[in-house]
C-alpha cells in the first residue's frame, strides 16, 4: 500500500465529518427550537380556541335565539378574564364561516388555531385565536445565529485540533520513516559493500536477507536468490551453476545437523575446483542463522607463497637453512637402526670472481644454474638446499657406505666445473665440498651442519675444488682457531704486534735500497708466531684491516729514523683493498709521519686484482697519483699473473721464492726467471728476486738482470733496532751482515 494515500483521506474523513457536525449543529438546532417552539404555541392557541368555543357553546345554547348579535356578550366572553390574551386576535364565525366578531390586535406573521362550537351535536359556528409569530421567529433567529458559532466551534474542534495532532504525529512518523530509509539505505550499502557474501535464513530454512556479494561469489541468478527462497533450492542453483562440490541433500543435512547444536561454526568448503570459500555460521534467536561467506582462495595462495618463501630461497628456489635444517631433523628422529645418511656443504670456488667481474646479474643466474645442475645430481630422497651466498647444502637421505656419497660428491663436482654460459661469457668455478654423516659425526642437524662445514674448511684449505669427510681432529682444529681469533683480537688491544724490517738490496750497488715491513705477533704464551699462521685467519675475520692500518703507521714513523734514500715496503691485504677509505689511510699514515711518498712502496698480491672492480684500480692509481709505488708482490704463484701485469703500470715486480729456491735443479724455474728479468728490463720496471739463500741464486738473477733482491743471504728479518744498526754500518757489501 502507497503510504501517502493514508495521511490523505484520513484528513479528508476528518473534515467531512467536521463539517457535518457543524452544518448538523448549525441547522439542527435553530430547526428543532423553532418546531418546539411552534408546536406549543400552536397547542397553547388550540387550547385557548376550545376553551373560548365551550364558553361561547354555553351561552348560545342557553340564548339560542339570535345569539349572533349578541356582540357585547359574545366578546366578553371571548375576553374572558383568566384567559389574560389581550394581544391574541379572536374571532367567531358563524356555520356558514361568516365572521360575526373579531376582537384584538391583528399581527404578521400569525399563528392561527381553531375550535368548532358544537351544540347537541351540531356545530353552530367557529372560535379562531391567532397571535404573532415573530417572538418565535426571532428566539429561532437568535437561536440560529448562536448555533452557527457553535457550529464553527464545533469545526474547529472536531478538524483543525485532531488534524493538527494528525499532522504532528504524521509528522513525526515521516521523520522517523525518513530515518528508517536512511538506515535501510546504509544497511543496505553496508551489506552489498562487505567483502564476504552474507545469507540470512529464517527458522523456516528460506532466505530472510542476501546481499550482492553472496550473489557474486557464486555467479547465482538474483531472481532466484532472494528472500523466502528455500535452502534446498539454493543449494541445488547453487550446483547446478557448478558451485558446490557435492549432493545438495547432503550438504543441507550436514548444515542443518550442525545448527542443531545452536552453536556458532566455521566450515572451509570448496565452492568450485581451486575455489576455498570459509563459512562463518552464527545461530540466531529463534531460528535460523546467519551464514558469512569469505573467498579464502586467494588468501590461502598467499599464505602458502608465504610458507614457500619463508621456507626456500628467493634466488634458486631450493629449500633455505631453515628448511634444510628442519628435514636433517626430521631425518634424525626417524632414523632407523643401523641407518645412516650424509649431510654435504658446499662452496662455490671461484664464485666471487664472477660476480665482481661480470657483475651481480650474471652471479645470480650462476646460482641458479649451479642450483639446477646440482638438483640434477641428486637421488631419490636426497634433498639441497642453498644456506646463503654460494653456499649449498645437500641431504643424501640414505646412505649405504661411504662410495654412495663419494659417487654424489663426484657428480656435483663434475656437474660444477663444467663451464657455465652467462650470456656469451664463459665462467669456470669449482666447488669444495665437506661431508658429515649422521650418526656417526652428530646426533642433531645443528652439530651435523658444523661438523660438514668444518670439512669443507679443510677441503678449501688444502685444495679447492675437493672433498673431505668430517673426522673429528677437525673439529680441535676449529676450536683452535677461535682461539686463535680470540687470541688476535686480545693482541690488537694488548699491543702484542711488532714489526719487523727485512732488507731489499739493489744489485746493481749492492746497497741497501730499503726494508720491507713484515709483522710478528708476540704471543704470551706460544712466543713469537710468524704472520703466516695469523694473517690467512686474520683476513677471514677481518681484523688484517686494524692490523695492517697499525703495520704502515709504524713502518712509516720507523722508516723516518733512516736515511732519505731508504724505501719502506708495506704489505697490503686484498681486504683492505674493500675498505673504501684505504687512500685516505695511506694518506694519514705519510702525513702523520711526514715521509715522503716516494719512500713508501704498498706490495699488493695479485689476489688483490682478482677483486678486480673497478674500484681496486681506481684506488690503486690514486696510490700512485699520490708518489707512492706499487709492487707486485710474489708474482708467478697466481693464475695469470702476465694478464695482471698488463692491468696495472706496477712499479716493481716481486718474483716468488719458489721460483728462487732450488733453481738449479729446476728448468722452468730458470726460464721464468729469465723471462721476468728482461720483461722488467723492457717495461723499466725493478724486478727483485725473494727467498734468495745463496750465491748461485743471487748470481743468477742478476745474470737474468734482476735489479733487486731479497733474502736470508742478505738478512733475515729483524727488529726495528737491527734495522737502524744495519744501516748505521751502510757496508758497501750488505751480505757481511746476514
Ligand atoms: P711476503 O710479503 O712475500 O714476505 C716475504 C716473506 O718471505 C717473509 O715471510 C720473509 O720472512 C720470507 N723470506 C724472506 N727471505 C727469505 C728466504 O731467504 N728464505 C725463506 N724461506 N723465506 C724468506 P714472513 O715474514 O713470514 O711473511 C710471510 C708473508 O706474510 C709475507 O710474504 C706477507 O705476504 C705476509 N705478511 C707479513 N707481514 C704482513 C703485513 O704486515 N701485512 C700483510 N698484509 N701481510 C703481511
Ligand atoms: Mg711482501
Ligand atoms: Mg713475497
Amino acid at each position: 500500500m502507497n503510504p501517502n494515500l493514508k495521511p490523505v483521506s484520513l484528513r479528508a474523513v476528518v473534515t467531512i465529518i467536521a463539517l457535518f457536525v457543524a452544518i448538523v449543529t448549525a441547522i439542527g438546532v435553530p430547526a428543532g427550537y423553532f418546531y418546539v417552539a411552534y408546536s406549543g404555541e400552536g397547542q397553547a392557541l388550540q387550547f385557548k380556541a376550545q376553551l373560548k368555543a365551550g364558553r361561547l357553546a354555553k351561552y348560545i345554547y342557553a340564548n339560542n335565539n339570535l345569539w349572533q348579535y349578541h356582540t357585547v356578550r359574545l366578546t366578553e366572553l371571548i375576553e374572558a378574564p383568566e384567559a389574560n390574551d389581550p394581544e391574541d386576535q379572536k374571532r367567531v364565525y358563524d356555520a356558514s364561516r361568516k365572521m360575526l366578531l373579531e376582537v384584538g390586535p391583528s399581527s404578521y406573521p400569525a399563528l392561527t388555531r381553531s375550535a368548532p362550537i358544537v351544540i347537541n351535536g351540531t356545530k353552530v359556528g367557529d372560535v379562531e385565536v391567532s397571535a404573532s409569530a415573530a417572538p418565535i421567529l426571532k428566539n429561532t433567529a437568535i437561536v440560529a445565529g448562536l448555533s452557527c458559532l457553535l457550529g464553527f466551534g464545533m469545526f474547529f474542534a472536531v478538524r483543525v485540533f485532531p488534524l493538527r495532532v494528525l499532522n504532528r504525529t504524521l509528522g513525526a512518523l515521516a521523520v522517523s520513516q525518513e530515518a528508517l530509509k536512511d538506515q535501510n539505505r546504509r544497511f543496505d550499502a553496508a551489506l552489498n559493500n562487505m567483502s564476504q557474501g552474507l545469507i540470512m535464513f529464517g527458522a523456516d530454512e528460506r532466505v530472510v536477507v542476501c546481499n550482492e556479494q553472496y550473489i557474486r561469489m557464486y555467479d547465482l541468478d538474483a531472481a532466484i536468490v532472494k528472500p523466502g527462497c528455500l535452502l534446498i533450492d539454493l543449494l541445488r542453483h547453487r550446483t547446478e551453476r557448478g558451485r558446490l562440490c557435492r549432493d545438495p541433500e547432503a550438504h543441507r543435512s550436514e548444515v542443518l545437523e550442525k545448527h542443531a547444536f545452536g552453536l556458532p561454526f566455521t566450515v572451509i568448503v570448496e565452492a568450485a575446483a581451486g575455489q576455498q570459500i570459509a563459512i562463518a555460521n552464527q545461530p540466531m534467536a529463534g531460528g535460523g542463522w546467519v551464514a558469512t561467506h569469505e573467498d579464502i582462495t586467494e588468501r590461502r595462495k598467499a599464505e602458502a607463497t608465504i610458507t614457500h618463501m619463508a621456507l626456500h630461497d628467493a634466488l634458486t628456489d631450493l629449500p633455505n637453512r631453515s628448511f634444510f635444517k628442519e628435514q636433517m631433523q626430521l631425518r634424525l628422529e626417524h632414523l632407523a637402526r643401523n641407518e645412516k645418511f650424509a649431510v654435504l656443504c658446499l662452496d662455490l670456488d671461484r664464485f666471487k670472481n664472477v660476480n665482481d667481474t661480470l657483475g651481480h646479474p650474471s652471479g645470480d643466474k650462476l646460482l641458479r644454474l649451479a642450483a639446477d645442475r646440482m638438483s640434477a645430481c641428486l637421488g631419490e630422497g636426497d634433498t639441497i638446499a642453498r644456506l646463503g651466498g654460494d653456499e649449498f647444502a645437500v641431504l643424501q637421505g640414505n646412505q649405504q657406505s661411504p662410495d654412495e656419497t663419494i659417487a654424489l660428491v663426484e657428480r656435483l663436482i663434475a656437474a660444477i666445473e663444467t663451464p657455465f654460459d652467462l650470456d656469451g661469457h664463459q665462467a669456470i668455478i669449482g666447488v669444495s665440498v665437506g661431508i658429515a654423516v649422521a650418526p656417526t659425526d652428530a646426533t642433531n642437524s645443528d652439530q651435523l651442519l658444523k661438523s660438514a662445514d668444518m670439512a669443507l674448511y679443510r677441503a678449501k684449505a688444502e685444495r679447492r675444488g675437493t672433498y673431505r669427510f668430517f673426522e673429528s681432529e677437525m673439529d680441535a682444529r676449529m676450536q683452535a682457531r677461535r682461539t686463535l681469533e680470540l687470541g688476535l683480537r686480545k693482541a690488537l688491544r694488548d699491543s702484542e704486534f711488532e714489526v719487523y724490517y727485512q732488507p731489499l738490496i739493489n744489485l746493481l750497488t749492492e746497497e741497501i735500497a730499503g726494508f720491507e715491513a713484515l709483522v710478528r705477533w708476540h704471543h704470551p704464551e706460544r712466543g713469537l708466531v710468524p704472520p703466516l699462521e695469523f694473517i690467512p685467519l686474520a683476513e677471514d675475520t677481518m681484523l688484517i684491516v686494524p692490523i695492517g692500518e697499525w703495520v704502515l703507521r709504524q713502518a712509516c714513523k720507523e722508516a723516518m729514523n733512516w736515511p732519505d734514500d731508504i724505501s719502506v715496503a708495506v704489505n697490503l691485504s686484498p681486504m683492505q683493498f674493500k675498505m673504501p677509505n684505504l687512500t685516505q689511510t695511506v694518506m694519514s699514515a705519510l702525513a702523520h709521519s711526514g715521509l715522503p711518498p716516494r719512500r713508501l712502496e704498498l706490495e699488493i698480491t695479485e689476489s688483490v686484482l682478482l677483486i678486480g672492480t673497478d674500484a681496486t684500480l681506481t684506488t690503486l692509481h690514486q696510490l700512485r697519483s699520490l708518489g707512492v709505488r706499487i709492487s707486485m708482490d710474489d708474482f708467478g704463484t697466481g693464475y695469470s699473473s702476465l694478464s695482471y701485469l698488463r692491468s696495472f703500470p706496477f712499479d716493481k715486480i716481486k718474483l716468488d721464492q719458489s721460483f728462487v729456491h732450488n733453481l738449479e735443479e729446476n728448468e722452468d724455474s730458470k726460464a721464468i726467471i729469465r723471462a721476468i728479468g728482461s720483461l722488467g728490463a723492457s717495461l723499466g720496471m725493478t724486478t727483485t728476486g725473494e727467498g734468495v739463500e745463496t750465491q748461485i741464486e743471487l748470481d743468477y738473477l742478476k745474470g737474468q738482470g734482476f735489479t733487486e733482491a731479497q733474502g736470508y743471504l742478505f738478512s733475515r728479518p729483524g727488529t726495528a733496532v737491527d734495522a737502524r744498526a744495519l744501516l748505521a754500518k751502510r757496508l758497501p757489501n750488505a751480505r757481511a751482515v746476514a
